[in-house]
């Protein structure tokens, strides 16, 4: 695996991603991070999201993850930004608190929700 979207079929084909180095994603697996590292590691690539084609996409397949399989920079967001996204959408009773939303519920909310063209 060479960036965040790991397939090559389908609209990973067009990820903004592709070709970039996996510790962009993930961080360093050799050595502990800084925080300030970090920062601006997650800043990078989240700018690279920004401009992603696919990035509702990316962001929905990764929301219906379970938790525990979440990891890394994916549609943006970092996993805890995820998660507090599905937090918000379940307080509002826009999903099922008690079950994973289903996949076309959260495409249609990431599409009211995801801004096409700017950096988070
Ligand atoms: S949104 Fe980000 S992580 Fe997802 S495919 Fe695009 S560039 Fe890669």
């Amino acid at each position: 695996m060479t960036s965040a979207a790991s397939s090559t079929s389908g609209w990973e084909q067009h990820a903004a991603c592709a070709g970039t180095p996996i510790e962009l994603w993930y961080g360093p697996d050799e050595r502990p991070e800084s925080g300030h590292e970090a920062y601006w590691r997650r800043r990078h690539a989240k700018n690279i999201c920004a401009r992603c084609p696919v990035r509702t996409e990316c962001l929905a397949d990764e929301l219906l993850q379970s938790r525990a399989d979440q990891h890394g920079i994916r549609g943006g967001m970092t996993p805890r930004e995820r998660e507090q996204l599905l937090a918000t959408w379940r307080r509002g009773g826009l999903i099922p608190a008690e079950k994973p939303p289903s996949s076309e519920t959260v495409r249609t909310l990431l599409i009211q929700e995801v801004p096409s063209s700017s950096a988070s």
